[in-house]
């Protein structure tokens, strides 16, 4: 058995219950692989606020610098909304991001095949979408310099610099490249290269990159085609690398794409421990009532498997036995159907007891 040390941040609204049932089938599926995982849970968000008067206590950081992975809920609510801006429940994410130097933020859109019918696409351009979206979180048009609006010549003007550097560019398609190396092999870099100059490095650096993945397969869109093809034939995908901007805009429009928020996962990852939640938000409509959909954590405690623990095994059982839970019509409200958070968790658990 190996020792593994795992922060589990439940942060705010159905964050709890949720957590509390993807760290159970975690150890499961962990342990079955020879895995021993050491489980420490640790305050972010709306609770930490609570508790410290801050997003992020310097406690919860060292604990994730020292951990082998990070397992999040989601942080934020209703109740926090009026306090300072700088200690926002939102800053705990950032701060974690920036902390742990993770630059590069994954989305799997996959649909399972019971809820196919949840999709705004028809069930043949659907049915066996996999693709893993790889987005560049530290750098771009979200970070270069900005003018606020002000009056030059008589007319308001306002402009955001984007700029990439071949290092930063380098390291997120490596990190696609290694992820595809898991899956089909093949990238397709994103970018504008047509207008922009950034996206004329971008492309280089990703030709140059990937060309030291011999059994990895580039090629190159533009944004706009990109969000087309999304829409007309996702099938053709398996990774997607994108800069900051075009991989916020493309993640949501990929998301969309499976008809249910509730059930994505997500990961960033970079230079420190891996950081795994789920897409969708604290929902405190419907928190502490014991129906939250707890799948997209689940996915995530999948993802922490296969990319922080390299235990491949374990994380395709979570997946195979979220699919089969679902086709046995085990789902929660989010997906119409009067479930509940702790029926879906417990069968998936006794389906990755048979199959490990
Ligand atoms: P944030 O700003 O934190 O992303 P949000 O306002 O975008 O939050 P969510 O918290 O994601 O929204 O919730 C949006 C809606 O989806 C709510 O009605 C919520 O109850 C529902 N919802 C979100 N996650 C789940 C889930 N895991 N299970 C069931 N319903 C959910
Ligand atoms: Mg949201």
């Amino acid at each position: 058995m190996s020792e593994k040390q795992i922060v589990v941040i439940p942060g705010d609204g159905i964050g709890e219950e949720i957590t509390a049932a993807a760290v159970c089938i975690l150890k499961k599926a962990a342990g079955k692989s020879g895995i021993q995982l050491h489980v420490e849970r640790h305050l972010a968000g709306g609770a930490a606020i609570d508790a410290y008067g801050l997003p992020l206590p310097d406690s919860t950081i060292q604990a994730a610098k020292r951990a082998d992975a990070i397992l999040l809920g989601a942080v934020g609510g209703p109740k926090w909304d009026g306090v300072a801006p700088e200690i926002r429940a939102e800053k705990a994410i950032l701060g974690l991001r920036k902390e742990l130097g993770l630059y590069a933020n994954l989305r799997p859109i996959r649909v399972a095949k019971a809820l196919i019918e949840f999709s705004p696409l028809k069930p043949e351009a659907i049915s066996g979408v996999d693709i893993l979206l790889v987005r560049e979180l530290n750098g771009g048009i979200y970070y270069g310099a900005k003018n606020e609006a002000a009056v030059v010549n008589g007319v308001e003007q306002a402009s955001d610099l984007e700029i990439y550097s071949t290092p930063e560019v380098e390291r997120i398609v490596k990190l696609a490249c290694q992820a595809a190396q898991l899956r089909r092999k093949q990238v397709v870099s994103v970018d504008k290269a047509n207008v922009l100059a950034s996206s004329r490095l971008w492309r280089k650096t990703a030709q140059e990159t990937a060309a030291q993945y011999r059994d990895v397969t580039l090629s190159h869109l533009y944004v706009d085609n990109c969000a087309m093809q999304l829409i007309l034939a996702p099938k053709q995908f398996d990774v997607i690398v994108t800069n900051n901007l075009f991989g916020d805009i493309l993640s949501d429009e990929a998301a969309v794409l499976t008809g249910s928020i509730g059930m994505l996962p997500s990961a960033s990852l970079g230079d420190g421990t891996g950081l795994y939640e789920p897409i969708h938000g604290s929902a405190p409509d419907i928190a502490g009532k014991g129906l939250a959909n707890p799948v997209g954590t689940i996915l995530s405690a999948a993802m922490l498997l296969r990319y922080s623990l390299g235990a491949e095994e374990a994380a395709a059982a979570i997946e195979k036995a979220v699919d089969q839970v679902l086709v046995q019509g085990y789902r929660t409200a989010d997906l119409y159907k009067p479930g509940s958070t702790k029926v879906s968790t417990e069968e998936i658990t006794s389906l990755i007891e048979k199959q490990l």
